[in-house]
């Protein structure tokens, strides 16, 4: 599978696949976690290798709100962060063309975005899915891991 890079193809394709991500959702259910977590963060290293988030910058730019003022002050200006609040996704503050300009301070949930070397994936797969449609390494990270464990959308309901 060649990579998929260009952002507005892949938010088309999570629409196109929301079905078919939903079937695999639930078969991922059913496999063994540990099985799935070993491939799921070998294909996240190997896909961070090629992927330069220096020239995508899209999960700073559709930041969903967390939970309390305080955090929000870290991405939102103060007086914005009312009106923040309640929007699906907005722009960090600290984003300029594409580059995080606190990029040695940033706050932990940056460093760790988009959370594929935790453990237990096939728990986190409501979370996985919500950055797929933003972020290349999940999109990338999903659709390999179909095709790694065989899973074919012929062979469901989907089609
Ligand atoms: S602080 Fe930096 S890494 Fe974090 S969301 Fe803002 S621009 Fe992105
Ligand atoms: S983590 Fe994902 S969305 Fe964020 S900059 Fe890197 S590739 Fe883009």
């Amino acid at each position: 599978m060649e990579l998929e890079r260009n952002l507005e193809n892949i938010a088309q394709m999570a629409k196109v696949k929301e079905k078919e991500n939903s079937s695999f959702q639930s078969y991922l259910k059913n496999q063994d976690t540990d099985k799935i977590d070993a491939i799921a963060h070998r294909l996240n290293d190997e896909i961070t290798a090629l992927i330069d988030c220096t020239e995508c910058g899209n999960c700073c730019q559709n930041l969903r709100p967390i939970a309390t003022n305080e955090e929000l002050r870290v991405f939102v200006e103060p007086q914005n962060i009312e009106k923040f609040k309640y929007l699906e996704g907005f722009q960090c503050k600290n984003l300029k063309d594409k580059k995080c300009t606190i990029y040695t301070t940033r706050p932990e949930v940056c460093r760790l975005y988009p959370f594929l070397d935790r453990d237990k994936f096939i728990t986190r797969t409501y979370g996985v899915l919500q950055n797929y449609e933003h972020c290349p390494i999940v999109f990338n990270v999903f659709e390999l891991l179909k095709i790694e464990l065989g899973w074919c959308v012929e062979n469901t309901s989907v089609k």
